[in-house]
């Protein structure tokens, strides 16, 4: 068989002589290249065709990607709010039970005042053991904390207001047991009693309106309780006598002293040095005579010289 190929660029027609081994083989190959050539465009165009749904999976994957992501992030974020809610739920919970101890400090401190408790809720029991327990629905949390945080402030303030008001009365109390004689003039021991006892001087039975403290000569003479001097100087058997008025019914004596320090008219303060001991008026020896008076009536003294302030 002959193939004869016509041509206008050429002048003459070309034979290939399929017989001729060579020629076919030219052949064979020259329309395997273009069955391949075919194929490959083929190829190419149906990517190209495919390409808009493979970029949409693509994004679609990327998108998924992202979701997953910020799915792990919201998660993690979530643990934190419930992490710091936690944290907040159990700073209440020390903040009640703080709140429960102020309570009953100052229910034993209105005791201890001896205050009347009416005047004070201290007993009233405030809400203990924490929030309550919202099974793990972590978005009630934020409404429950927020009204136990509120209850609480109110709380505070109240307490605040009812400690202020207990600390004045005790203050006022403190003030009181200023005025009131407690505890020795003077260092010494006691060495004559309230009552009756034999004169000292003439051997009589006679009434000993004191105590008196045997002290060395010179030895500070301090105010038993805060008051007002309404007399310093000489009375009869008393020699230097010292005498303040507590403004509360209580009046104190101080008597037979060396020197006198104080002046009718002074305010003097609890363990103000108000003379110096010594033997003047009737007495056998340094010491202090030491008298409390109540209402215009003299008192054993002694229960006031054993208190401590
Ligand atoms: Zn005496």
């Amino acid at each position: 068989m002959q193939i004869i190929l016509v041509s206008r660029a050429r002048k003459l027609p070309k034979t290939l002589d399929l017989a001729n081994r060579r020629v076919r083989w030219k052949l064979l190959s020259m329309v395997t290249l273009a069955v391949l050539g075919c194929m490959s465009a083929g190829v190419v165009l149906a990517l190209m065709v495919a390409s808009p749904r493979d970029r949409a999976l693509t994004e679609i994957r990327g998108l998924q990607q992202q979701i997953r992501q910020q799915d792990t992030q919201l998660s993690g974020v979530r643990q934190d709010a419930q992490r710091g809610l936690d944290a907040l739920a159990v700073k209440l919970g020390q903040l009640q039970a703080q709140s429960t101890r102020l309570n009953a400090l100052g229910e034993r401190l209105a005791q201890v005042g001896k205050l009347d408790a009416g005047e004070f809720n201290f007993d009233q029991q405030p809400p203990v053991g924490g929030v309550e327990d919202v099974g793990g629905a972590a978005y009630a949390l934020p409404s429950t904390l927020d009204s136990s945080i509120n209850q609480l402030a109110s709380q505070f303030d109240l307490q605040q207001a009812q400690l202020s008001a207990l600390q004045s009365l005790l203050l006022d109390a403190k003030i009181e047991s200023n005025l009131k004689p407690t505890g020795m003039p003077v260092p010494g021991y006691i060495s004559s009693y309230f009552g009756v006892r034999p004169d000292p001087f003439d051997g009589h039975s006679a009434r000993h309106t004191g105590i008196d403290i045997a002290t060395p000569f010179g030895t500070a003479v301090h105010a038993v309780a805060e008051g007002m001097v309404t007399f310093a100087g000489v009375r009869s058997g008393y020699g230097n006598v010292i005498e303040i008025d507590h403004g509360n019914g209580y009046m104190t004596r101080y008597a037979h002293n060396s020197a006198l320090e104080v002046h009718p008219g002074q305010h003097v303060q609890v363990g103000d040095v108000i003379a110096k001991a010594g033997s003047t008026g009737r007495s056998t020896g340094s010491h202090v005579h030491f008298e409390v008076w109540y209402d215009g009536r003299v008192v054993n003294p002694l229960a006031f010289a054993r208190n401590h302030r």
